[in-house]
């Protein structure tokens, strides 16, 4: 089967290539994210290879469809941005990498909080010139500190498991409970309580109607002053110019993001020569106390050689049954 790869970058290529080699599957790759401009590049192949910032709306997947499109593999494991109903109607399968490394989004989530706290990216640049001050560096324990954890399912759970391992406090929100690690000390409560009573709150929810803007105005005045806002998750989660305010009035201590609700147009990019156009983005990066990754959490070789592993399963099941196991059908998935 010919497969077209959206958004592919020299690591997508090489993952692809050193993978094991068991399959018949031609893949073409390439530079542009799809959307309703790019989606003619998909004609010829039967399968389309997406990733985190691809559209695959009803508008592009008629497109996709008339191309001669019949399945899409998404190199990830959300599927916020594609319209799974649509898709259905028009016979497109849709399958995913549930799950590549959650270890590793689990611990880039951490690495933001130990940055922002304890200022590691200023202090290298300090020591670089040789200023060796401490001024402004001061942190605090983590060890004792009370963390609030949205989501509890993959990554949620290794994030809670490795704040519980500081010596934090952990406490969770989630519509499933996890009995494990509610018996492992984490105290499942309401979002309101979670919110008032956590020095850090991280997301790891997925992207869906109800959690969209699950943090906003209302939300963080909720929160404890000085709280820090860990979003690994998906940009949409938090309402930025929410964020923006709770920063500028000090309610918001520190703010850590992997993920951007406006990311599309900018993150995986090398835009160095460029005008950033988007001012609710450049006004983010002047805080002292927001610190940005540009969607980098789940970039851990063995995340990326799963990636490249699985989507070639999840085809070649597909190419062989007609259906595969990490196939999406809208009616199972949770809303
Ligand atoms: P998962 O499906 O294992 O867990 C998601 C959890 O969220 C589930 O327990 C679910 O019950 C819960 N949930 C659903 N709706 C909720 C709501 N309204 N409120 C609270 N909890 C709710 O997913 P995962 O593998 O842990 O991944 C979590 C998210 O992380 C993904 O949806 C994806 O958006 C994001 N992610 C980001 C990166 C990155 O590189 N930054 C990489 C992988 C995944």
């Amino acid at each position: 089967m010919k497969v077209a790869v959206f958004s592919s970058k020299r690591w997508v290529e090489r993952a692809f290539s050193s993978a094991p080699q068991n399959h018949d599957l031609e893949f073409t790759f390439l530079e542009p994210t799809l959307t309703n401009h790019t989606a003619q590049l998909a004609a010829g192949h039967e399968v389309i290879c997406i990733f985190v910032n691809d559209t695959a709306d009803e508008t592009v997947l008629k497109q996709l469809s008339a191309a001669g499109v019949r399945h899409i593999a998404l190199r990830c494991a959300g599927f916020n941005n594609v319209d799974l109903e649509t898709a259905e109607e028009l016979g497109i399968s849709v399958v995913r990498v549930p799950a590549y490394s959650p270890y590793a989004v689990a611990e880039h989530a951490v690495g933001l909080i130990l940055t922002l706290n304890r200022r590691y990216h200023r202090a290298h640049n300090r020591v670089r010139e040789q200023n060796f001050s401490l001024d402004g560096l001061l942190g605090f324990d983590l060890h004792g500190k009370r963390v609030g954890v949205i989501g509890t399912g993959r990554i949620g759970r290794i994030f809670a498991r490795i704040m519980q391992g500081f010596g934090c406090t952990v406490s969770a929100y989630d519509r499933y409970p996890n009995d494990e690690l509610a018996a492992s000390g984490v105290r499942y409560v309401e979002l309101a309580e979670l919110y008032s009573q956590s020095d850090i709150i991280s997301l790891h929810c997925p992207l869906t109607h109800e959690t969209h803007h699950i943090i906003n105005n209302d939300s963080v005045d909720q929160m404890s002053d000085g709280v820090m806002i860990i979003n690994t998750s998906r940009g949409p989660l938090i309402d930025s110019t929410a964020v923006i305010d709770g920063l500028k009035r000090h309610r918001i201590g520190y703010l850590g993001l992997d993920v951007y609700e406006e990311e599309g147009d900018l993150f995986f990019e090398d835009l160095s020569e460029e005008v950033i156009q988007d001012d609710t983005f450049a006004r983010l990066q002047t805080f002292p106390n927001v610190l940005i990754t540009a969607h980098q959490a789940f970039f851990t070789r063995e995340a990326v050689d799963n990636i490249a592993k699985t989507t070639i399963e999840n085809i070649s099941e597909l190419e062989r049954d007609g259906k595969s196991k990490n196939q999406l059908r809208s009616s199972e998935v949770r809303k």
